[in-house]
């Protein structure tokens, strides 16, 4: 199953991302970690897309195409994947639907993830992530550790990512209404696109994805036997 979970940020793309590709049994790919893991290690590419992640700016097109598509080459996706962050502009989503069609391959579903602004700045002015594992993700208020500072699940520090202070947010929030809300309009276009509203718990809007990509499955196998 090819799946692409889009949304401003701080909708849960993240918790949502993992959850539901353990649930699926697919590779969860985040552009957002690629490039994490990329400063991490200290190479070139991370270096450059540091730069634009800190001031809340897209990593270049060419950078961030290249990136991807490595990935998607890779045996483990055969399975299937579940992109976070990828497509972030209607260019983005065209290259993904070229590698796609070379692939002889196609998209599944697109989650739509959709949640008022106001809970958009709350949630990521609290967010707090592992420095062990990434995907270990709190909230101050929403979901905290029961220890201030340290991961429940693995006794990692937490910290808050460069790029989710404040002065930031409200650049990245910019760009999402210029660039990336685009492009659920594109994939609209193509009959994919489901909106699950990411307010309340976290389990919450699991469930309604799972129902979402039920569904999509049911209305996909309806039209193929028609
Ligand atoms: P995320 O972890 O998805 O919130 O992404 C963090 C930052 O990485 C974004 O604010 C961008 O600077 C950069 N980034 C992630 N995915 C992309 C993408 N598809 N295109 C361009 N920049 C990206």
């Amino acid at each position: 199953m090819r799946i692409l979970l889009i949304g401003p940020p701080g909708a849960g793309k993240g918790t949502q991302a993992v959850r539901l590709a353990t649930h699926l049994s697919i590779q969860h790919i985040s552009t957002g970690e690629l490039f994490r893991e990329h400063i991490d290690q200290g190479t070139e590419l991370g270096q450059n897309a540091h730069t634009h992640m800190r001031a809340g700016l897209l990593v270049p097109d060419e950078v961030t195409i290249g990136v991807i598509k490595e990935r998607l080459a890779r045996p483990d996706t055969e399975r299937g994947f579940l992109l976070d962050g990828f497509p972030r502009n209607v260019a983005q989503a065209q290259a993904l639907d070229g590698i796609l069609a070379d692939a002889e391959s196609r998209l599944d579903a697109v989650l739509d993830l959709e949640i008022p602004e106001a809970e958009v700045v709350r949630r990521i002015a609290g967010r707090r992530l592992c420095r062990q594992d990434r995907g270990h993700i709190f909230h101050v208020d929403y979901s905290p550790p029961e220890v201030t500072g340290v991961c429940d699940v693995c006794g990692g520090e937490l910290y808050q990512r460069d790029d989710d202070r404040e002065t930031t947010v409200s650049k990245r929030l910019e760009v999402y209404r210029s660039e990336t809300a685009p492009v659920a309009d594109h994939y609209r276009a193509q009959g994919l696109v489901t909106t699950v509203s990411a307010l309340g718990q976290a389990q919450e809007v699991l469930e309604r994805a799972l129902i979402a990509i039920s569904q999509d499955q049911v209305d996909a196998s309806g039209a193929s036997s028609r």
